[in-house]
């Protein structure tokens, strides 16, 4: 039976069913209540939209989204400039620096080295990364870099990207640093998996 939709209204549910996360029927769902919403909502919406794609570009830095570059994360001073916490991407950034326990500087590679997809050490910011700690210790401003913390993932190709990236970085003589893994905040020993029990033994510390 031929779809009896307005194309118009066809056209936004297309659209919003590519999203991640999004089906055909929550896409439907969204459409209609943008039909509902009054326009200036979204209008601004839309506005916000373009903005984005607009004004927000990569730090030359850190390489993560920003509106002005350096970023301000960069050029924040109270921010400790000698340990640089590597993640994957942008969304992994804002994850740990919600936290607010690391209180150092970033860089975002980009992803993990995939070599079955063909992504590899030229593919991310891995260079740039090099670049960054051999540019370090110009001054006070720019202490020389002491630390880089690993925090790609710990899927298969965030190990083995911290694997590639520690055996750069020993190279230079600088302390490498692993997030530590382990059994989640409030959950029971028996419903922890067995890779994962076994790094929270691998890495258990003396009390
Ligand atoms: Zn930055």
């Amino acid at each position: 039976m031929k779809n009896a939709n307005p194309p118009l209204l066809e056209n936004l549910i297309e659209r919003l069913a590519r999203l991640p996360g999004l089906g055909r029927k929550s896409a439907t769902r969204l459409a209609l209540h943008f039909l509902r919403q009054p326009e200036d909502d979204v209008r601004e919406l839309a506005g916000a939209l373009t903005e984005v794609k607009e004004k927000i570009k990569f730090c030359s830095l850190c390489h993560n989204f920003t509106d002005e570059d350096p970023c301000p994360r960069c050029t924040d001073t109270r921010r400790d400039r000698s340990i640089i916490c590597v993640v994957e991407t942008p969304g992994d950034l804002m994850a740990l620096d919600a936290s607010g326990i690391f209180n150092g500087l970033y860089h975002v590679l980009g992803g993990a080295l995939t070599p079955l997809s063909g992504i590899g050490p030229d593919d991310l910011k891995i260079a740039e990364l090099l670049n960054r700690i051999d540019q370090s210790g110009t001054g006070e401003d720019n202490p020389p870099c002491r630390e880089i913390l690993l925090a790609t993932g710990s899927s298969p190709e965030g190990e083995t990207t911290a694997t590639y990236l520690a055996e750069r970085l020993k190279e230079r003589g600088i302390i490498v640093t692993r997030l530590a893994r382990g059994i989640p905040i409030g959950v029971d020993l028996e419903y922890v998996d067995g890779a994962t029990l076994r790094q929270s033994l691998e890495f258990r510390r003396e009390l």
